[in-house]
């Protein structure tokens, strides 16, 4: 419903697959952090999705994972010259202080360089007002959260670890991480995963209040096993009492 409105309501394209096949659209999407981060290098990565993606999907090429989004603006359009349709920066609001002047420079360095013709598009916790801010310099926007008409639950799914390596793009912390929560307190603390102790070191870790922590992820099916019984409604119940003290409302 969310993505039919958006494109009821003057959208242009929507990306999740199933939703444009019930509005009779094609999905449209450029490349994740995720292409970038397993290849090393954004410019690799624009030419290995130039060289497998069908032609007929516009060449946008995500410029903000590892290093200054004006550099990499420039390395990629010397790299793939007139068939870059575009560069994509998805930045962090944490790191939007100075975005507006980081585009205004991306538009001088690619213009002084006969690259006129590739796009600015911007994606990453837009609402109206920052669109109209950034019309000016920006062709085109990806927005998720503030376009929904339901109440939502924002989230980002990112790559932190690869085999082992922390690695994660500007803005994220990187590495496998462990939430721990306080059985006395309730309050919530993350530290980095503790390979050797698996993820049952219930007990192990203290929080400030004295109380012991124990880990919020654990496995719920392994080896197509489910390995935890779900509590009765009336447990769950009793427990969200339990905690409601603890939290402002
Ligand atoms: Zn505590």
């Amino acid at each position: 419903m969310v993505e039919r409105n958006a494109f009821i309501g003057g959208c242009d394209g929507v990306s999740v697959v199933k939703n444009a096949e019930m509005i009779g659209e094609e999905p449209s999407g450029t490349m994740p952090h995720a292409l970038i981060l397993l290849m090393g290098d954004t410019v690799e990565a624009t030419k290995a999705f130039d060289e497998v993606i069908e032609p007929k999907v516009k060449r946008v090429s995500l410029i903000d994972t590892f290093n200054d989004e004006k550099i990499e603006a420039i390395r990629v359009a010397e790299a793939l010259g007139k068939k870059l349709f575009a560069v994509r920066l998805d930045t962090p609001s944490s790191r939007r202080g100075d975005f507006q002047k980081i585009i205004e420079e991306i538009r001088w360095e690619l213009n002084l360089r006969g690259f006129d013709h590739v796009k600015i598009f911007v994606s990453g916790g837009l609402d109206e007002n920052r669109i109209l801010t950034l019309n000016p310099l920006v062709d085109a926007y990806g927005v998720g959260t503030s376009i929904t008409n339901a109440r939502v639950i924002d989230f980002a799914m990112d790559i932190i670890e690869i085999d082992g390596k922390p690695l994660a793009k500007r803005g994220k912390m990187s590495g496998s991480k462990s939430v721990l929560r306080c059985t006395k307190c309730f309050q919530d603390r993350m530290i980095p995963f503790k390979k050797n102790q698996g993820r049952s070191n219930e007990g192990v870790n203290r929080c400030p209040c004295g109380g012991r922590s124990k880990e919020l992820l654990l496995p719920f099916i392994r080896d197509k096993k489910i390995l935890w019984d779900l509590p009765k409604p009336q447990a769950i119940r009793e427990y969200v009492l339990e905690q409601l003290p603890h939290f402002d409302l």
